[in-house]
């Protein structure tokens, strides 16, 4: 009998390239469903409604919150993110494997909420290497760059709770890494 559908989490600092693994995890295992999570953060260019995050205004974020729809929200960074219970739901009961990509956390909420998930910790090769991803990405100010360093220590801090520490050292090899934790999960 094939075993019920999981629920993957990825986080880990900003800049650690969990959007980057993400991507190319979700090219490779096409069987994965990826919620798309709801914040009150600005776009940044190229960033697309509904495909990247729902932008939504603070007032309607809250309104959400207060109607039951997310399964965990967090503030991160000054906004508020969250991630929506009705599509990991019914992906689940569809019997499709889901990829959350949120906060630290955000991850130890659904754990408490959801002890099967599985929590994968994306760390960076070094903390200078990591800075060096944070500025080369071009998509947020040094005050925003100095934010979520200020950040960085209490995240690192957080790895203990998670059930898979994995390496962003090369893209495809990280992506290895997690297919491998899929697999041996579908193997159970
Ligand atoms: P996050 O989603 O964790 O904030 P991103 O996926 O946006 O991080 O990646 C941050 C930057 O680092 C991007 O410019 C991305 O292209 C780059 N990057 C991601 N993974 C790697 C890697 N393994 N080696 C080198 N650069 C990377
Ligand atoms: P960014 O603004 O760089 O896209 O994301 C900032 C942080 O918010 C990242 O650590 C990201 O993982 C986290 N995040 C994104 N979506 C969610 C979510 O739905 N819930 C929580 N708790 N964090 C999220």
């Amino acid at each position: 009998m094939a075993s019920k559908a999981s629920l993957y989490v990825i986080s880990g600092p900003s800049g650690v390239g969990k959007g980057t693994v993400c991507k190319a995890l979700l090219a490779r295992e096409k069987s994965l469903a990826y919620s798309v999570s709801a914040t009150t953060r600005s776009r940044r260019p190229g960033e697309i409604d509904g495909v990247h995050y729902y932008f939504l205004s603070k007032e309607e974020f809250l309104r959400r919150v207060e109607a039951g729809e997310f399964l965990e929200w967090a503030t991160v960074y000054d906004n508020y993110y969250g991630t929506l219970r009705p599509f990991v739901l019914e992906q689940l009961e569809h019997g499709r494997d889901v990829i959350l990509e949120i906060d630290t956390n955000g991850a130890l909420q659904v754990k408490k909420l959801m002890p099967d998930a599985k929590l994968v910790f994306l760390e960076p090769p070094s903390e200078q290497e990591l800075l060096h991803r944070l500025v080369g990405r071009e998509t947020e100010s040094p005050e925003e760059i100095a934010k979520r360093q200020q950040c960085l220590a209490y995240e690192m801090s957080q790895k203990e709770y998670y059930d898979y520490a994995v390496v962003n050292d090369e893209v495809e090899r990280a992506v290895d890494e997690i297919r491998q934790i899929i697999a041996r999960r579908r193997s159970e």
